[in-house]
């Protein structure tokens, strides 16, 4: 009896233990948020439209150092119809080709390079991660049944891509494609997003414009990043009204201003 009990408070303690260990350590984040990024580059067809790539070369840096974050910062330009970017935690960034279109000017890339790169920065998502990867001892199987069964599991191209990395990976990948932000890091990455496009160069007032132009190109349907917990066209808009004037002191003072930058063609 005595030894079952112990067993039992053994196993009580490990399955506590393992709960304990989820705390999310940024350093593995990192490597696994590294592979994912690495497998994607190698799965994927890297543009070679030239004047998009050297627009991406000359805003993402731009973007990287307004964030003020030391990441080993990298970025690619994805060819696919996707309307969709992402950077990945440690500062790993893609963009795809088919949101070009919709950015219309270099402002609005420094725009959604701002929003994307404050996820990252606030360390947004990373509880969602590290249970993710530690999904085998949670009994959250995300990482396993990223392995099996990703094909039913995902509900983005580039999570499917990677969801036979299995394991920490999988589970990583699927955790960070198919996420969804809580509203109040949607908003927070809004409002960082503007103030690092402002710091960047570029005029912060087109963020409030590229939402109106991303409403009305998804016809309705979110593209992958902007899912629904996103908040709405006209909250977005709002709030990015009523930080302009603050997001301007920051353009005013920037060491560079650049306006609305190129056009995209
Ligand atoms: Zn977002």
């Amino acid at each position: 009896m005595f030894k079952r009990t112990l067993i039992f408070s053994t196993l009580l303690f490990l399955s506590f233990s393992s709960c304990s260990t989820i705390d999310p350590k940024e350093s593995e984040i990192d490597a696994q948020a590294l592979k994912a990024y690495q497998e994607v580059r190698a799965k994927s067809k890297i543009s070679t439209h030239a004047e998009w790539t050297a627009m991406l070369n000359r805003v993402a840096p731009r973007i990287a150092k307004a964030s003020g974050e030391n990441f080993k910062w990298e970025w690619m330009l994805i060819e696919s119809p996707e309307v969709n970017a992402w950077c990945m935690p440690g500062g790993k960034m893609a963009v795809y080709t088919g949101i070009m279109p919709v950015l219309k000017n270099e402002a609005a890339l420094a725009a959604t390079l701002g929003h994307e790169v404050a996820h990252a920065t606030k360390r947004h998502g990373k509880q969602r991660y590290s249970r993710a990867m530690k999904g085998n001892i949670a009994g959250l199987v995300i990482g396993g049944a990223a392995a099996v069964g990703g094909q039913l599991l995902c509900k983005t191209e580039t999570c499917r891509l990677l969801a036979g990395l299995g394991g920490a990976a999988g589970g990583f990948a699927v955790a960070f494609f198919d996420r969804k932000f809580s509203r109040s890091d949607e908003t927070q990455a809004d409002e960082y997003g503007q103030t690092y496009m402002a710091q960047a160069g570029y005029d912060p007032a087109e963020a409030i414009k590229l939402w109106e132009r991303m409403g009305a190109a998804s016809g309705g349907k979110a593209p992958p990043e902007f899912m629904s917990t996103h908040p709405s066209d006209t909250t977005r808009r709002k709030n990015l009204s009523t930080w302009l004037p603050r997001a301007r002191s920051v353009y005013e003072k920037a060491p560079q201003q650049y306006g609305l930058g190129e056009s995209i063609q």
